[in-house]
């Protein structure tokens, strides 16, 4: 008959930091299915260390440890996981009860981890009965006494009927009359065919046992059986174990998907405020991710916007340098362009399909005893269809009002606001520096690119501002839209080689620049996609932060459901995965993460 448990040469010396403890040195010893046997031994002498290799909580550094002939040197982390549950049961000195949950909710949790199907109530009750407690089933620890509580702990350990009990100082909390009760429903197991492995330094309650091992320092120095005693008959019958069928059991398996359903929820019950911390952590998630899409696709849609607000196939050209920005540049460096120049673009047929000169400038504009300022721009003609800003309120230029100076002006949404309020402006009389104008439109509304408020414009015909408003005799630039797309580099070229011819240039001059909406487009979504960063950053309060900002925010219904998909993976993972650990770890590491 093969040994139920046996170790030969046993070492375990563990690591701390640079030193090393020696905790075992060689420990041979042979236990039978049925025996009580009691490890003694002063403090530090190894007692926990044996025990736990016995109980497949630990393996030896050094040494052979066999299971009714298996060795646990060749079992998987799962087989051995897979035996422990199934074969042991674990008693120790701290009692390790979840103290959120009532007596018989804790003595079910092993069978919870292990994954077996059904719901264990009944079971649970029976093992209390056994240690006396039937009537305290719906208590919770902390209406026990200590006694009771070991008592609670034992039955825990009796749940899923292991061959053995593993108990490390079991009375090492109670006082004489608890221990002495503990040890009689040992004893009683013991009589019905446990076998009882049991750490103790006391003698009296090493008397319970009918063998005593005892240890000093990483060594068996005794190993006495008491005269009379044999191992228990009810467990002589040769017994083995499947240990390879024991270790197999996955998530997906019988009853055990739903055994942590029902343990998140107990765990939810039990732990309120852990759980509404989780629910608010999914939440903050949901709104995050919702919110960072939305803003993605907002700033997309933004630029879209824009885009088409700027006009398709347009070419925008300005005096001076492309290269540089707003810095000085050697005088008469900048070509001034005139209306002929206009003219002879418009004539290039078949590549240009219209083009208007811009004079840009500032306006100081008062109405009634409001004043404002915006940036003023002095359009031709063609403008309005050009860059989408013939107005939806009221009407754009006609040509005889660009040709004649006309005092006429398109005023943008934020102009309207500063200075009319409510008040409907089409047909007043405002004062663009000191000159009377007649409000004939409002322009359509643009929102912001970059942090310029495109609303904040008026628009007066080219001419009038040229001469009367801004004292200038030359465009700021020309407008070109492009017959067609493909068309752009071509037109580029000969607008480049038409204006050096006309202004005396030469090859390659940076007296002006020629740039087209790619170019555009290109610097627009390099400053989306660092907003977009910058948000993502945020993106947990973005939601709110946009309400306040007024920043452009589109919801989709698949960014929700994705974001809820997504987030209801992370909470089941994160929910799943620790009770999935729990299950595999060894039983009193899983107890201690509450
Ligand atoms: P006993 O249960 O007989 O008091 P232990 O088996 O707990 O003895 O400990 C034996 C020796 O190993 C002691 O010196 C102890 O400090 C050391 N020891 C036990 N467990 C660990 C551990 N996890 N890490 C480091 N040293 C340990
Ligand atoms: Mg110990």
């Amino acid at each position: 008959m093969k040994s139920m448990l046996e170790l030969v040469d046993v070492h375990r010396t563990y690591l701390i930091g640079e030193s090393t403890v020696q905790a075992l040195r060689g420990v041979s010893v042979t236990i039978e299915q049925g025996e009580f046997v009691a490890i003694m031994g002063a403090s530090g002498s190894g007692k926990s260390s044996l025990l736990q290799i016995l109980g497949l909580l630990d393996n030896p550094d050094k040494g052979e440890y066999r299971i009714f002939g298996n060795n646990v040197n060749t079992m998987t982390e799962d087989e051995q996981a897979g035996v422990r549950n199934n074969v042991a049961g674990f008693v120790c000195q701290q009692f390790h009860l979840l103290k959120r949950m009532s007596i018989v909710e804790n003595v079910r949790l092993p069978h919870i981890y292990s994954g077996v199907k059904g719901d264990f109530h009944q079971q649970a009750v029976d093992r209390l009965r056994q240690v006396g407690l039937e009537e305290r089933v719906d208590h919770t620890p902390s209406q026990l006494s200590g006694g009771e509580q070991q008592r609670v702990a034992i039955a825990r350990a009796l749940v899923r009927d292991p061959l053995i009990i593993f108990a490390d100082e079991p009375t090492g909390n109670l006082n004489t009359k608890n221990s002495i009760e503990i040890m009689k429903i040992f004893k009683g197991l013991h009589e019905e065919g446990k076998t009882i492995i049991m750490v103790t330094h006391e003698n009296d309650i090493a008397a319970f046992a009918q063998r005593i091992i005892t240890m000093r320092d990483g060594v068996i120095i005794s190993d006495e059986r008491k005269p009379g005693f044999e191992a228990s008959e009810v467990a002589e019958k040769e017994s083995s174990f499947d240990i390879h069928g024991s270790g197999k059991a996955s998530l997906w398996q019988d009853g055990r998907f739903t055994g942590f359903i029902t343990q998140a929820f107990q765990a939810i019950l039990a732990n309120k405020m852990r759980s509404f911390l989780s629910v608010l952590g999914i939440l903050v998630g949901v709104a995050s991710v919702i919110s960072m899409i939305a803003l993605g696709e907002g700033a997309k849609a933004a630029m879209q916007e824009q885009m088409k607000s700027m006009g398709s196939n347009l070419l925008s050209i300005r005096g001076g340098s492309a290269k540089i920005r707003g810095a000085a540049q050697r005088a008469g460096a900048v070509a001034r362009f005139t209306f002929i120049d206009v003219d002879e673009i418009a004539s290039l047929h078949t590549l240009v399909k219209s083009a208007a000169g811009v004079v840009t400038g500032s306006g100081r504009i008062v109405y009634g005893n409001k004043n404002w300022s915006s940036s003023l721009n002095g359009v031709g003609y063609d403008f309005g269809t050009m860059r989408a800003s013939i107005p939806k309120v009221g009407r754009w230029f006609t040509p005889e009002e660009i040709q004649t100076r006309a005092k006429v002006a398109i005023i943008g949404v934020t102009v309207v606001n500063e200075l009319f309020g409510t008040t409907n402006p089409l047909g007043k009389t405002i004062k663009v520096n000191r000159i009377n104008f007649t409000v004939i439109g409002i322009a359509p509304a643009k929102g912001f690119s970059g942090p310029q408020d495109d609303d904040d414009v008026l628009i007066i015909p080219v001419t009038t501002a040229m001469y009367r408003v801004l004292g200038k005799d030359y465009l700021s630039g020309i407008f070109v839209e492009v017959a067609s797309s493909t068309l752009i580099d071509q037109t580029k070229s000969k607008i480049s080689a038409l204006i050096i011819k006309r202004h005396r240039l030469k090859e390659g001059d940076d007296s002006f620049n020629i740039r087209d909406m790619t170019e555009i487009q290109k610097m627009l979504s390099s400053t989306t996609q660092t907003m977009s960063l910058l948000l993502g950053s945020i993106a947990a309060i973005s939601l709110v932060l946009s309400y306040f900002a007024g920043w452009a925010v589109k919801t989709s219904l698949i960014s929700v459901v994705l974001a809820t998909a997504f987030s209801a993976l992370i909470g089941i993972f994160f929910g799943l995965w620790p009770a999935k650990k729990a299950a595999e770890l060894k039983p009193l590491e899983a107890l201690r993460y509450e």
